[in-house]
């Protein structure tokens, strides 16, 4: 997608403070962290958000979660928050699906 911010840190044309990559998905720092740790883990696939993945993009979704766990794991996070909003009404602002993943601090729940 030409005009998606994640599709262009994905591929580079925009840089992002990289920590994993792979040739599916990528994970970077988010810009505005709202806890010590806050990444995203990306589809380098353009899918603008859960609702509009289809059956074949389940398994990529899927790997989200597993690329967290793994990146937390290699970090020594053990208690992380997963989230993904799928939604201008529920939070989404930039329509590339993207998992977030949050640390470091205490998490209420139920989430605001
Ligand atoms: P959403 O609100 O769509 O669930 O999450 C979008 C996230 O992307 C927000 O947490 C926001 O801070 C982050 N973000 C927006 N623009 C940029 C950017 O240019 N670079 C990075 N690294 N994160 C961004
Ligand atoms: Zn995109």
């Amino acid at each position: 997608m030409d005009d998606c911010l994640f599709c262009k840190i994905a591929d580079g044309r925009i840089r992002g403070d990289m920590v994993y990559q792979d040739d599916k998905t990528v994970v970077f720092k988010d810009i505005n962290p709202q806890a010590p740790t806050h990444l995203l883990v990306v589809p380098r696939e353009h899918i603008p958000m859960v609702a509009d993945m289809t059956e074949r993009q389940s398994e990529l979704v899927g790997r989200l979660f597993y690329v967290a766990a793994e990146v937390c794991r290699k970090g020594g996070i053990s208690d992380y928050r997963l989230v993904i909003n799928n939604g201008q009404g529920v939070g989404q602002t930039v329509f590339h699906v993207h998992l977030h993943v949050l640390a470091g601090r205490p998490f209420h729940w139920p989430p605001g």
